[in-house]
């Protein structure tokens, strides 16, 4: 019996976004990785949740996009208006305007209010929730209980020296303090890992009858899986990960993003691209490596939803 249900959250960091010229024209992003997606769910007949970065829909064509996106049945959601790096330690106004603005876009392209929502970087607060809660969301999966985090910042921190050298100025998108300012060290240790419907609060639980309901990243033993970490990690240490992780489980979603649908080709002629992460992971690679995930879940019986056809 079918009875465990999976989603797959697309969080849309634009090329644009990632060089500091969102909205960019003729962002792949928008012009080819979606339709590399959808080509794959399509043969299992899934539909996913898109989390789109307000600035990019000041652009027709992108908006465009999303529209058709949404009317072929696809969920749209929200994740901020500036993708900031430091998004918790915003104000609470600032957070508020930034989920705002972007919510407006969203029902500008779409006509559907927007249900659900994504912090950059996972980077999220009680504050955050507040906001959410006030704007009239129903959903947010920005908590990552695993501290696998670190080696996501740590990343980034590499990412920021590397364009350092390259480039010999800082990455157009965020500071080196912003990578590490965040309000959630303690979720990644002590952090839920089922979903639960909280009031404002990660670590507390409600029952009130409009409480948001969170989705903690996928996780077991603390190890968290995102597909990412099949491109970064050896291969047997991922598949073991996303296996403990969906044994047993009847909840799971896979969090995904632009570049793990990238070539180098693909960016070629757009300056300041030269120094993206699992770009030069094959294609065709990382492509099978996506469908693999998808068979897998339904081999163990999982069927696919948006998560605003759960909430
Ligand atoms: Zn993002």
């Amino acid at each position: 019996m079918r009875n465990k249900i999976a989603c797959i959250s697309l969080n849309l960091d634009s090329i644009g976004h990632a060089i500091g010229k969102s909205p960019l024209e003729n962002d792949p992003t928008f012009n080819i990785v979606f339709d590399r997606i959808e080509k794959i769910l399509d043969r299992y007949n899934i539909k996913l949740s898109v989390f789109v970065i307000g600035k990019d829909l000041e652009n027709d064509k992108n908006l465009k996009k999303v529209s058709s996106w949404s009317s072929r049945g696809h969920e749209i959601g929200n994740h901020t208006y500036s993708h900031a790096l430091n998004f918790s330690s915003l104000s609470y106004k600032e957070i508020h305007n930034e989920i705002k603005k972007t919510d407006e876009l969203i029902l500008k392209a779409t006509n559907k209010k927007p249900t659900g929502f994504i912090a950059p970087g996972w980077n999220s607060s009680n504050k955050v929730l507040l906001a959410l809660k006030d704007l009239g969301y129903k959903y947010d999966h920005s908590l990552f209980s695993s501290p696998i985090l670190f080696l996501g910042l740590f990343k980034l921190f590499y990412n920021f020296i590397k364009v350092l050298i390259v480039e010999k100025k800082q990455p157009k998108t965020y500071t080196i303090f912003e990578i590490f300012q965040r309000r959630d060290y303690l979720h990644m240790f002590f952090g839920k890992s089922k979903p639960f419907k909280t009031s404002n609060s990660y670590f507390f639980t409600s029952k009130e009858k409009d409480a948001l309901r969170v989705y903690p990243i996928p996780s077991k033993f603390k190890l968290a899986y995102w597909l990412t970490m099949d491109f970064v990690l050896p291969k047997k240490i991922s598949d073991l990960i996303f296996k403990i992780n969906i044994k047993r489980k009847n909840f799971f979603y896979i969090l995904i993003h632009p570049a793990d649908f990238i070539s180098e080709e693909d960016l070629r002629h757009i300056e300041g691209t030269h120094s993206f992460e699992r770009i030069s992971v094959d294609l065709d690679y990382k492509l099978n490596v996506f469908e693999d995930r998808i068979k897998q879940l339904l081999e163990n019986n999982f069927i696919f939803k948006t998560f605003d056809q759960l909430t």
